[in-house]
């Protein structure tokens, strides 16, 4: 691989390195958006990622139907 440092030409920010699929909604997140379901360990965004208080769980909504 060669070093992906082009001065002049930006990447696109989606491309850059610790972005990642939400695999709920298929957008790409940066990290710090981005959370990993308890559950089955899916990088999870942010606005997907639903609170089981009772279990004190952060789940995808997958593994948030199944705990019902
Ligand atoms: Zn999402
Ligand atoms: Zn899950």
């Amino acid at each position: 691989m060669t070093p992906s440092a082009r001065p002049g030409r930006p990447e696109p920010w989606w491309l850059e390195p610790g972005g990642e699929p939400c695999e709920t909604c298929l957008m790409v997140h940066l990290d710090e958006l981005l959370s990993h379901c308890e559950g089955c360990d899916a990088a999870v965004c942010t606005t997907c990622l639903i609170e089981v208080r009772e279990r004190s769980l952060r789940l995808c909504p997958a593994c948030a139907e199944a705990f019902g």
